[in-house]
């Protein structure tokens, strides 16, 4: 067994702050994919660049990476997403003690350049040590943070991988998420009819009214504890003295299970509906699905991969769900079984995002030694 530790801390320190001040909004990751194929290059591997960039309009595509590794062993899938929310141009990290923050004026981007940094410190320690390993595939993905885009553009054929793992989760090292929710969004029109507030208030229907009351009658927050659901805007109304009539609501509503989720949509559906219809007018209810559920089973060889990873770095695992999407849940629903790993990331998309100096390491080691352990459950079955 190897227990060595190859991580270059200065190296993935420096490299890392190199990622993070390249700007990379989403739809605008061309220039850190630049960087990413410079240095996967150097180490004498190509990069495929794939055609999410057309599908999402932006100007990159996602980015692949073969490593060979002993070709009797399962391929496995490696993913950190390029891009970052805004604001993220001109991001200048600053190394402090035992962190690294932005200068206040930015995110810092350790979202998911924690992920990016340390996959790319990986290939150089395999390449360096020349230690046997699985064929990898490192897929860098565009638009995670506009809705999985770019994972969900990426073409299953393309990835051999039999399993996976995502570093893009917050929370302590030896957080691994296994389920994630589903999400679905709604669009909703309540319309009511216009009058003249003063004159004729009776020969109108106020749609801020009707919206009123079926919020209220609603449920909404925390449903139960697999199921959440949000109004998150509403709009409408010109004038004080017009009877309002059309009201637009956006909301979300996510769940582990395809059942809830359908159930609560059905709900704020139907309370909107019936609501509109007692006062004579009607509402349009539109739902889209953002994203699929994710969950592994329970027996699934992959939590004891991640245990013995996590063990031969002195941590205890902790299963958890999420209450958010990843790529995870896109590339487990193209039949890639994944985890998602905590990679230390705090407070992200604010202002004063930051990444612990030992979370930065201790996930680069921990991708390492995920790669150990993958070798060893391969040698033992
Ligand atoms: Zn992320």
């Amino acid at each position: 067994m190897n227990t060595t530790v190859n991580i270059d801390q200065e190296r993935l320190i420096a490299d890392f702050m190199t990622l993070v001040s390249i700007g990379s909004h989403s739809r605008e990751e061309a220039n850190v994919a630049a960087y990413i194929r410079g240095a996967v290059e150097e180490l004498g591997y190509s990069v495929e660049e794939d055609h999410a960039g057309d599908i999402v309009g932006g100007n990159s595509g996602n980015l692949i990476i073969r490593v060979p590794g002993n070709p009797e062993w399962a391929t496995v899938l490696l993913m950190a997403h390029m891009d970052t929310v805004a604001p993220g141009h001109g991001v200048r990290p600053i190394r402090q003690a035992d962190r690294i923050t932005s200068d206040g004026k930015t995110i810092l981007g350790a979202d998911d350049k924690v992920g990016v940094a340390g996959l790319l410190h990986l290939l150089t320690v395999l390449h360096s040590t020349g230690e046997e390993h699985p064929p990898l595939e490192v897929v860098f993905t565009v638009c995670e943070e506009v809705g999985l885009l770019g994972a969900k553009a990426l073409n299953r054929s393309q990835l051999k991988a039999s399993y996976g793992f995502v570093f893009d989760s917050g929370g302590s090292l030896g957080s691994i998420v296994t389920q994630g929710p589903a999400q679905a969004k709604m669009r909703a029109a309540v319309h009511g009819k216009a009058a003249h507030a003063g004159m004729a208030p009776e020969k109108g229907v106020s749609a801020i009214e009707v919206a009123g009351h079926a919020i209220a009658n609603m449920r909404l927050g925390r449903i139960d504890d697999r199921t959440t659901a949000n109004i998150g805007q509403i709009k409408g109304g010109f004038a004080t003295n017009i009877v309002c009539d059309l009201v637009e609501l956006f909301a979300e509503a996510r769940s582990l299970d395809d059942d809830r989720l359908r159930a609560q949509q059905e709900h704020m559906t139907q309370m909107l509906k019936d609501t509109a219809k007692r006062y004579g007018v009607h509402a349009d209810v539109e739902w889209t699905a953002s994203y699929p559920a994710f969950a592994l089973p329970a027996d699934s060889f992959l939590r004891d991969i991640a245990t013995d990873a996590l063990q031969r770095m002195g941590l205890t695992p902790q299963f958890v769900h999420s209450g958010g999407g990843s790529d995870a849940n896109v590339i487990s629903s193209k039949g890639i079984p994944v985890l998602n790993v905590a990679v230390g990331y705090q407070q992200i998309h604010t202002l004063e995002e930051w990444i612990a100096l030992d979370d930065l390491i201790g996930s680069a080691r921990l991708m390492l030694e995920m790669i150990r352990a993958a070798s060893n459950y391969e040698r033992r079955s």
